[in-house]
């Protein structure tokens, strides 16, 4: 049994083994000077002075056990605002949470909480990697082939007991946040037995990957939430929260257990076209929280050109109309809030978007949350079938290909009329070899509408450049900027801020006096 350290406001964290406390205290005892200390040690309660985190860093024991243990009490002192107890914990109920990865990392997130019966465990997120140890950029490509024994002692598939097909399920669900791959590309290695849990807009694009992306998660054992209402899990009631990120239908959860309130944000910001539920949420703010895991992709990284998806629509409008030519943008297909951005932006210009057969299957699947998504068949909108996403499709559903058959268009037809149109693409070579074509047909422009980073890190500047094609960026970020990540916490007033999906944990530190920074893998009792 760990000994665990409280001051008023609750748990702090772990001080050491029940061993290590012990000698640490019978020699401090022995070798202190400081009426403080002895006191705190003697009774367990003490007042938090600098008088007494002093006398403890006054303490140089050369048994390392000691010194770790000094050490370790010496930083949870320093977060305790008036009284600390210690105690080992015994008859307090209290879950215990595990960031298994992202508290150093943006993306893999995954997180663990186990009720303090260990009856009821569950599992938010469950992400591929989007950087190596090293911070070099991580491939997926590399590793698809690996067995599951294999990802494991690679650490790319956190170490998770009862969660996986090679186990017996003792793992009581996993919930999903969001449908981008950092939070969920490691879904298709959960056991068939442990249910799923998602909104039905996350669900829509999680069935898209698995015929575009090879997903491979199995929906048969998928079960969808309502946002707002409450459902149990075990000793578990969680309510989902609808945040708006640049994924359609990002969930929150409020997760009550144990005499604990805990929000774990996922993705989120305050700048899409959802903006309006960051707002509502921090007006009407769910009370008593005690544990907020944040995320803070933000920290450490500029805001970007455009504040906000609007002023990207009104950029992206400004740009399409001044153009003559033929107009190629590039972004992601599953970018609901984008997509819509730049359907507007082409209507107003009165112009046409092409899109392919992969966004005419993402907008038809996402038409079940929302009937103002813009669909094949609106005006305005032709489809452009390309061999590789035609044969995907028909794998899934051949009728679909039917489906969308009114509103294709072929290439020649671009290739003849190429000024009033816009070419939704992205970097791969079926598009590369469209632009390879199209060349000589007049001035074309580039539109980057994605995260600058993935721009750096492909050669696509210079193949555009190559054939003529300028390049601008209009794009703004499906993350939460500082003074939103301060708007939520100041508006749920938690105990205790802990950061996840970040590079920069200790500048939540800066921003906010209540933060507890943990390490991947490390557990702590929340009470
Ligand atoms: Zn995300």
């Amino acid at each position: 049994m760990g000994y665990y350290l409280y001051d008023v406001r609750g748990y702090v964290g772990d001080v050491a083994s029940n061993h290590g406390l012990t000698l640490m205290s019978g020699y401090a005892r022995k070798v202190s000077d400081e009426p403080q200390v002895k006191k705190f040690l003697e009774e367990g309660l003490a007042p938090i002075t600098k008088e007494l985190i002093a006398g403890f860093k006054a303490i140089h024991s050369t048994d390392k056990d000691i010194a770790d243990t000094i050490d370790n009490l010496v930083d949870l002192l320093a977060k305790c605002d008036t009284v600390a107890i210690i105690s080992d914990g015994t008859g307090i109920e209290a879950p215990e949470l595990t960031i298994h990865r992202g508290t150093h990392e943006i993306g893999g997130s995954c997180i663990e909480l186990c009720s303090s019966s260990g009856n009821t465990r569950l599992i938010m997120d469950l992400g591929l990697p989007l950087v190596n140890s090293d911070r070099s950029p991580f491939d997926w490509g590399i590793h698809r082939q690996f067995t599951l024994q294999q990802l494991l002692s690679q650490k790319i598939l956190p170490s998770i007991d009862g969660l996986y097909e090679n186990d017996k399920p003792t793992v009581s669900a996993v919930l999903l946040s969001h449908a981008h791959l950092d939070h969920y590309g490691l879904l298709r290695f959960v056991h068939s037995n442990v249910p799923i849990y998602m909104s039905m807009g996350t669900k829509s694009l999680t069935e898209v990957s698995n015929v575009f992306l090879n997903t491979s998660v199995k929906l048969d054992r998928v079960k969808t939430f309502k946002m707002w209402q409450t459902f149990r899990i075990g000793e578990f009631a969680i309510t989902p929260y609808l945040m708006d990120h640049s994924a359609s239908d990002a969930a929150a959860f409020l997760i009550e257990g144990d005499g604990q309130r805990i929000f774990y944000t996922g993705d989120f910001r305050g700048h899409g076209r959802k903006g309006i539920v960051l707002d509502r949420l921090t007006k009407d703010a769910p009370p008593d929280i005690n544990y907020l895991i944040m995320e803070g992709s933000m920290l450490g990284r500029d805001e970007g050109l455009y504040p906000d998806e609007s002023s990207v629509e009104q950029a992206l409008r400004e740009l399409i109309l001044s153009q003559k030519g033929l107009t190629y943008v590039f972004t992601s297909s599953q970018n609901l809030d984008r997509l819509v951005s730049i359907y507007r932006a082409v209507r107003r210009s009165g112009k046409t978007l092409i899109i392919d057969l992969y966004t005419a299957f993402v907008l038809d699947k996402l038409s079940v949350i929302s009937p103002s998504i813009p669909q094949f068949d609106w005006e305005g909108i032709r489809v452009l079938y390309s061999y590789y996403h035609a044969q995907k499709l028909a794998v899934l559903d051949r009728a679909l290909l039917y489906k969308y058959k009114s509103a294709k268009i072929d290439f020649e037809d671009i290739k003849d009329n190429p000024d009033d149109k816009v070419l939704l693409a992205k970097d791969s070579s079926y598009f590369r070899n469209i632009i390879t074509k199209l060349k000589d047909t007049g001035k074309s422009i580039a539109i980057y509408s994605m995260w600058h980073g993935y721009l750096e890190r492909s050669n696509l500047g210079e193949f555009l450049e190559s054939h003529g094609v300028p390049i601008t960026e209009i794009h703004t970020s499906g993350h939460a900027y500082v003074n939103q990540l301060k708007m939520l916490a100041d508006a749920l007033k938690p105990r205790w801020i802990i950061p996840i999906h970040t590079f920069c944990p200790e500048k939540f530190k800066e921003m906010f006096t209540n933060v507890i920074q943990l390490n991947d893998d490390e557990t702590i009792s929340l009470c």
